[in-house]
């Protein structure tokens, strides 16, 4: 078994060209900044960087040894073959996790697992663009700004937000209620990863017991003080005996592992360690998982009903609950139909660079470079001054700003100019997160009630990855889900390296600019205004066509 890979940095390669050092240097940055690289999981109890160590170790020595005008394969996190292309293909081309329709289910899933014949890529970990907190540090605070601008005159000052799981993605949580202003308490079963989130600097206080947490907050919203609480326990027990105390926070969410009940969610009742002996046993412990979501989603709906805002941030706790036989689960909304639609549709998004040298002057470089782009654009001006204050450098240095159609290319052109003027000390790489405009089909997190029924239709995420495949996008990916998610998403991912060339300006050009425009285009084909307003302003060539009242024959 290899040790856990650290993330090369400066300005020599090992590979033949920065396009393949570039993707190199990304696949070590999820490694390092994942949960556990031992396992190559990045996040989400299940999501990894590779299948397994051989196949990481060959996907390495394959980027070192690849020509320009190859493309590596890879199969769920295996590398299967190089392929012959020419200079302007993507260097990586891969498909994660993709069963097919009937067959794409939680057993199946874990069977396939077992044989050594599928991993779960999660979003962003198998395709090597996840930069650790901040994306969803920063995807945490824009729900919660956009809750404060909705429900309480546009600041969370004095209000309790209560959340739990404090894991790789949950983690973030207490960090952006704090940059939002709120008064957030974290529930969280496993100690390390308190102690962890406490050494990050991304929790402020623990508190002992359920008295103690309540009193902080109690005396916190007093004084208007933005502060992260952290409470061990279980949050099943511990969101009940709020609510049986009459209190009702203003903001109510949760972001355990409630999409896994095997590898993920701990049960009310059980300790970690009884839940991990218990794993030999799937079908016991996903009863216990659903019979404890339950109680969960009762309670987070017991909240609503007193008047707290209240939604899912993904996970998929109301479909585990729906399954339990909790009929209004789906009352709560999901946080990207309740919040975030009204900018996907114009394809404003979780867009990412990240600086391939290891240097924070070439970040801070880039973040000056976008407040003077983007003067007036108050969401992403508001999240880089924060973030160059706030959020830690992990790993590469890396930034993520919710740009939009053609901001994003402009930024990546003039981006690109400045490593080949020598102005940055390396080259940069541009990602983004699966859930983004174009990018995904997910019919409880990302596409739910669109406007058309279109929810579950996955043709969008897939012609997204052809497309930037056909731009000449450095990595393609195409995702689905694993584990809990087994059949409930697909999703694409897209990677482009600005090495200073002028080839790359064009790689630049035609993927970032395609990626947004199908994005718009998917929003506005569903019927949004601001993608209909957004494709007219941008002069898009989407035709319109609208659905036949006849059907589709
Ligand atoms: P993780 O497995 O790293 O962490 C989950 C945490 O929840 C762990 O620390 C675990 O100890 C804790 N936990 C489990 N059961 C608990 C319980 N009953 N009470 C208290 N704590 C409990 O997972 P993660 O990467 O942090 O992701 C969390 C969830 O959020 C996943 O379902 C993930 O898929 C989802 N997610 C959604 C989005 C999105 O769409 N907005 C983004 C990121 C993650």
């Amino acid at each position: 078994m290899s040790a856990s890979p650290q993330v090369e940095a400066g300005r020599a390669l090992r590979c033949r060209g920065w396009r393949q050092e570039g993707l190199l240097r990304l696949l070590e940055n999820v490694l390092t900044v994942g949960e556990d690289p031992d396992r190559l999981v990045v996040y989400a109890a299940l999501g990894k960087a590779a299948r397994n160590w051989p196949s990481h170790d060959a996907i390495v020595e394959t980027l070192k040894t690849m020509a320009d005008d190859e493309t590596l394969i890879i199969q769920s996190g295996k590398p299967i073959g190089v392929l012959k292309t020419h200079n302007d293909a993507p260097m990586v081309l891969m498909a994660n996790c993709n069963m097919v329709g009937r067959w794409a289910t939680p057993e199946n899933f874990y069977r396939f697992e077992q044989q050594d014949l599928i991993c779960w890529g999660g979003l962003t970990a198998g395709a090597w663009q996840y930069i650790g907190s901040q994306g969803v540090i920063q995807g945490t605070y824009e729900i919660l700004m956009r809750i404060a601008e909705r429900h309480f005159e546009g600041s969370l000052a004095g209000r309790f937000v209560l959340t739990a799981g404090l894991g790789g993605m949950g983690g973030a949580q207490p960090l952006a209620g704090r940059l939002a202003a709120s008064v957030i308490l974290c529930v969280e079963v496993d100690p390390r990863r308190i102690t962890k989130r406490l050494e990050s600097g991304f929790l402020d206080r623990v508190a002992g017991d359920l008295d103690e947490a309540l009193s902080l907050v109690q005396d916190a919203v007093a004084k208007q003080e933005a502060v992260s609480i952290g409470l061990c326990a279980n949050a099943v027990d511990i969101y009940e005996q709020i609510a049986e105390r009459g209190i009702t926070p203003d903001v109510v969410t949760d972001q355990t592992s409630a999409h896994d009940l095997v590898y993920g969610y701990i049960p009310s009742g059980l300790t970690i360690e009884e839940t991990m002996e218990m794993r030999g046993e799937p079908q016991r412990l996903i009863d216990l998982g659903r019979a404890s979501i339950v109680r969960h989603v009762n309670a987070m709906l017991s909240f609503q009903k007193a008047g707290a805002i209240v939604f899912d941030n993904g996970n998929l706790i109301r479909s585990q609950a729906f399954e339990g036989g909790v009929e209004n689960a789906f009352d709560i909304p999901i946080f990207t139909e309740a919040f975030l639609r009204p900018l996907f549709a114009r394809a404003i998004g979780p867009f990412r660079w990240i600086a391939l040298s290891g240097e924070p002057a070439d970040l801070a470089a880039i973040d000056n470079l976008v407040l003077e782009l983007f003067p007036d654009n108050q969401i992403v001006t508001n999240w880089i001054r924060l973030a160059s204050e706030h959020v830690p450098i992990e790993g590469l240095p890396a930034r993520i700003a919710w740009l939009g159609h053609g901001e994003r290319a402009r930024l990546g052109l003039a981006v690109n100019a400045m490593v080949r003027d020598g102005t940055l000390a390396g080259p940069v790489a541009f990602t983004r997160d699966h859930l983004d405009a174009g990018a995904m089909a997910h019919p409880t997190i990302m596409t739910e009630r669109m406007r058309d029924g279109s929810d579950a239709i996955a043709d969008w995420p897939l012609v997204n990855a052809l497309a930037m495949a056909s731009s000449k996008a450095d990595l393609v990916a195409i995702h689905s889900g694993g584990g809990g998610y087994s059949g409930f998403m697909t999703s694409s991912g897209v990677t482009v390296v600005a090495d200073g060339s002028e080839a790359a300006d064009t790689r630049i050009d035609l993927s970032l600019n395609n990626d947004t425009s199908l994005g718009v285009m998917r929003y506005a084909d569903a019927g949004y205004d601001e993608a209909l307003d957004e494709a007219e302003t941008k002069n898009l060539r989407y035709l319109g066509i609208p659905q036949y009242a006849g059907g589709g024959s």
